[in-house]
């Protein structure tokens, strides 16, 4: 499996994982931007954002938006503010 997110989906790669879902994982980006900067991928392999099937863009988004809430509740109102 070439691409490494999908290897982390899979187990074959270490992840600090933060979020499980049935269509969507989330972990810390191991060179992370700012404090609590968290990727989340789909489970099925998608190469660009643009090409994200209808069917996840739910799932996607409501994972980004509870886990920007938890960022907040963790770090403070600043940290996950988009910039
Ligand atoms: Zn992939």
């Amino acid at each position: 499996m070439a691409c490494l997110f999908c290897r982390i989906v899979a187990g074959e790669e270490p992840a600090q994982t933060v979020l499980e879902r049935e269509e969507v994982v989330g972990f810390l980006d191991t060179r992370p931007v700012f404090k609590g900067h968290v990727l989340l991928v789909p489970r099925r392999h998608v190469d660009t954002l643009t090409e994200l099937p209808d069917d996840l863009v739910v799932p996607l988004f409501g994972a980004a938006r509870d886990v920007a809430g938890a960022v907040r509740t963790a770090l403070g109102p600043r940290a996950a503010s988009w910039r």
